[in-house]
């Protein structure tokens, strides 16, 4: 069975139960909304339904347990692709949708509908979203598309234009915490709070960093960095280099965080809404005192780009020196 939706997941699923109910189901929908929220979860939800010989007669969500359940849960469904880069690759070739394009044009071996899901659908290169957008402009009958995508305003608007909008949001702050101290040990259970506000108020994300040991110790680690480099301190090179011990991926994530928060410090006041690291709101205004919010915003902007660029990166040391320099260079 496809893993169940998540609760604030109910009412995307509704819309989309209403276009199934309808018969309406556009022939490419495009999944949208942040890291952390269950995309993939409404996805596959979405194919099994699409596949599913009896959906359930309310709610039009698959059975999981005819036929066709039976192979989305298994080895996979004969009708069904998911696209995604291939192994070492950072994106989607022109290739894999000619092969995917193929695909959709034979007859379904099953039921009425052949389902590809692209996902992460931002990583499209430009000529394989072209020829995507042809299979969009006259698709075959009973193919269904389904994008994903984290950030959907990268996908050429050719492409976005000619797909139905699905938006996966955030949940209400309570509804992420009670979600998430349901899955928290009695322990952590008190913490579910801060979790959800360091994950930017996505509960995937959220119990992801929950489940990091020591998480809550590197980020106060890293930040001693942080500190020393804005408050003038000349061991930024040797910061960099602890840094990149805690992790690049995670001490660019902690970075990231703490700029977006100085940003709203420094242009909100005292506590503003939405901080990630509301327990750090003091320490932060101090270090953004110094700065102006141009420079702020600059850092932030460019932290935001070396996150993107990070995973591919063959010289991780750079990186993260780049970083430290420009921190260095411009709250002085
Ligand atoms: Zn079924």
């Amino acid at each position: 069975m496809a893993a169940a939706l998540y609760p604030w997941q109910h009412a995307a699923w509704d819309a989309l139960a209403g276009r199934l109910r309808r018969q309406q189901v556009p022939n490419a929908l495009l999944i949208a909304g942040p890291a952390g929220v269950g995309k993939s979860v409404l996805a596959a939800q979405l194919v099994a339904a699409l596949l599913c010989e009896s959906p359930e007669p309310a709610s039009l969500q698959a059975c999981g347990h005819c036929r066709s359940c039976r192979m989305v849960d298994g080895d996979g469904h004969p009708d069904s692709r998911t696209l995604t880069p291939e192994e070492d690759k950072a994106s989607i070739s022109i290739d894999q949708i000619r092969d995917i394009v193929h695909f959709l044009n034979l007859t379904p071996q099953y039921g009425a509908s052949k389902v590809i899901t692209v996902t992460p659908a931002d990583v499209l290169t430009l000529a394989a979203a072209n020829s995507l957008l042809k299979t969009l402009e006259e698709p075959p009958a009973g193919g269904v598309l389904i994008l994903v995508s984290e950030r959907p305003a990268t996908l050429p608007a050719t492409v976005r234009s000619r797909c139905q909008a699905v938006r996966v949001n955030r949940p209400p702050r309570d509804q992420a915490i009670m979600w998430l101290q349901q899955r928290l040990t009695t322990a952590q259970r008190p913490q579910a709070a801060l979790y959800v506000d360091l994950a930017q108020g996505r509960p995937l994300q959220a119990l992801q960093l929950a489940e990091q040991q020591d998480l809550l110790a590197c980020r106060e680690a890293v930040l001693g960095g942080f500190d020393q480099i804005i408050s003038g301190g000349q061991q930024v090179i040797s910061i960099a280099e602890q840094w990149l011990k805690f992790g690049l991926k995670e001490s660019l994530y902690w970075i990231d965080s703490w700029l977006v928060d100085m940003v709203r410090l420094k242009a909100g006041g005292e506590q503003p809404p939405g901080l990630a690291n509301p327990d750090l709101s003091e320490r932060l205004l101090t270090l953004a005192a110094g700065c102006t919010l141009q420079r702020l915003l600059e850092l932030q902007q460019l932290c935001v780009g070396i996150r993107r660029e990070a995973h591919t990166t063959l010289n991780p040391a750079l990186v993260i020196e780049t970083l430290a320099i420009q921190l260095a260079r411009k709250t002085r």
